[in-house]
């Protein structure tokens, strides 16, 4: 991933709309390159953070923008998990059947 597709990808990535490989590139680059971290506090505290400061409420821009980006890495996480275990789940169904079919062919 190169910088201007990050920088493109951020109103998605805080939509939370990215896939997950899209996810992984974006947080990959996130840690790798200053200037896109910055990018992405700007963008953040545009989106999140002004509409809290016209209402009065407190926002501490490193802090939510970590929270957001922690919570963005235990999503992938829990996604990747689910999609490794329904790999799982479909091969022991997969082993399942052809074992009920090896039991029936021996068996009839
Ligand atoms: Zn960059």
């Amino acid at each position: 991933m190169d910088h201007k597709q990050f920088e493109a990808e951020v109103p998605t990535f805080l939509d939370d709309r990215l896939s997950n490989e899209e996810l992984a590139d974006f947080l990959e680059h996130y840690d790798e390159c200053a200037a896109c971290r910055d990018e992405l506090s700007i963008q953040y505290l545009v989106r999140a953070g002004l509409p809290k400061l016209e209402t009065g409420e407190t926002f501490h821009l490193q802090k939510e923008l970590d929270s957001c980006l922690r919570a963005a890495r235990e999503r992938l996480h829990r996604r990747k998990r689910l999609r490794s275990s329904a790999y799982i789940l479909e091969v022991i169904t997969l082993l399942a059947c052809m074992a009920a079919i090896v039991i029936t062919a021996v068996f009839i």
